[in-house]
């Protein structure tokens, strides 16, 4: 199965992570230049700003708000520091409904000095805490499964299945699931995984770029989208199947693309979009 080419850039957003360099406002102007439609904004862009001012630019502009990146960081052996992540993730909250988006992505951390089992359930109580808060506030939180590299401090989410089996055991509209292909590609339950997400109608967002093989950092290294070694259409095509029609989300993380001048890597996101997505 393959997913039809790409023609137009009505679903396409981007993370503004993914031009680090420029402003939310350089970026909001410049991807809406180009036509993009939507943006994810990380919160580390909102920084000394109103937030509720950059929200009303960014809809002004013409974009679509997708997401704000991001919560979670939930585990810790310390009770204080646990109390300390759920006061942030409420601050999150506020954040996302001030900027108008409808949603945070969750990264759900890890403490590598406790088992994941113990990280894992601190992640299922953070998220019911600071449930209430969202849902009052009409914000959904989509759980993040990060790859097993990342499984020491970023997340004891690390497949689809996992955060499948997270979201059905909360049992809420207002949480579901992320998928970013950077961290499932590999699965092999990925397709039947993603079945099971529009099944239970928590397949909230999708993440799209590439894995550059050989990598040089976990973490600094994301590739455009046909750079690398992940079947992109391939796992747009099972998406598509389940009936999502939400926002194809580029977020690149890249040492290699941030020191290279914006506006062109603006258009290779673009080409890599339409022709490799
Ligand atoms: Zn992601």
């Amino acid at each position: 199965m393959s997913a039809k080419q790409i023609t137009d850039l009505s679903q396409l957003c981007i993370h503004s992570i993914t031009t680090k360099p420029w402003s939310i406002e350089e970026a909001a102007k410049n991807y809406s230049a180009e036509g993009v439609k939507g943006i994810s904004v990380w919160r580390d862009a909102l920084a000394n700003r109103n937030i509720k001012q950059t929200g009303q630019l960014l809809r002004d502009i013409g974009l679509n708000i997708v997401s704000l990146c991001r919560g979670g960081f939930f585990p810790d052996k310390e009770k204080e520091k646990r109390k300390l992540a759920i006061e942030d993730n409420l601050k999150a909250i506020e954040e996302a409904a001030e900027l108008g988006a409808p949603l945070i992505v969750l990264v759900c951390g890890a403490d590598p000095s406790q088992s994941l089992n113990d990280s894992r359930k601190q992640i299922q109580e953070g998220i019911e805490t600071i449930l209430p808060n969202a849902a009052a506030a009409g914000i959904k939180l989509a759980i993040e499964p990060l790859h097993p590299m990342y499984a020491d401090t970023r997340s004891a989410i690390n497949t689809l299945t996992q955060a499948n089996d997270m979201a059905a055991k909360i049992n809420s509209s207002s949480v579901g699931v992320a998928v970013d292909v950077y961290h499932l590609w590999w699965d092999p339950f990925l397709e039947k995984e993603i079945i099971r997400c529009g099944e239970n109608h928590h397949l909230f967002s999708f993440h799209i770029c590439d894995w550059n093989s050989p990598t040089t950092d976990m973490l600094l290294d994301r590739g455009l989208m046909g750079d690398g070694c992940i079947p992109v259409n391939k796992i747009r095509s099972w998406v598509e199947a389940t009936g999502f029609d939400g926002f194809y989300e580029v977020e690149i993380f890249s040492d290699k693309y941030w020191q290279q001048d914006q506006s062109q890597l603006l258009k290779k996101i673009i080409k890599a979009y339409k022709e490799n997505s």
